[in-house]
């Protein structure tokens, strides 16, 4: 048993308590880490889950970024893709949508891509999901180098 993030060799008991509380791999530091960042940004457990799955194929992301307004669950630098994980299934309120307009707008001027994943479907198709993000920064890495 390894450690997702530094491959650490894990016992146990590390094991046990990762995969009870936060259902990924990991040594006992890493769990102390990402408990951290969930009591500080109110991450998901489908975030750090998503987080990792796209860790092991390759697609550098990065947890809780901060985009100079606001924390962003997981984030693609390279292609500015921002993801995040949508944890509420209650109607969506006019405010909220108009809300989500301008701040789309906002990240799309800045050169941001930004898609919402509901948490279910991380939880149900998780293999499917880093599929499609994956398919998304092929198809940003193309248009990035037809621009410039
Ligand atoms: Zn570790």
């Amino acid at each position: 048993m390894t450690c997702r993030d530094c491959n650490k060799n894990i016992g146990y008991l590390a094991h046990k308590e990762s995969m009870d509380s936060l259902g990924v791999e990991l040594c006992s530091r890493h769990t102390r880490l990402i408990k951290k960042v969930i009591l500080n940004h109110g991450t998901s457990l489908e975030a750090v889950q998503l987080f990792y799955a796209l860790k092991e194929a390759g697609a550098n992301p990065m947890l809780e970024w901060w985009d100079g307004k606001k924390s962003v669950d997981i984030a693609i630098s390279r292609v500015k893709l921002n993801i995040e994980i949508d944890t509420e299934y209650k109607m969506i309120t006019h405010e909220q949508a108009i809300k989500d307009l301008e701040e789309a707008m906002h990240s799309f001027k800045n050169g941001f891509t930004t898609i919402k994943i509901p948490h279910v479907v991380v939880k149900y198709y998780l293999q499917d999901t880093v599929k499609n993000i994956l398919g998304i920064i092929e198809g940003l890495k193309e248009n990035i180098k037809v621009i410039k």
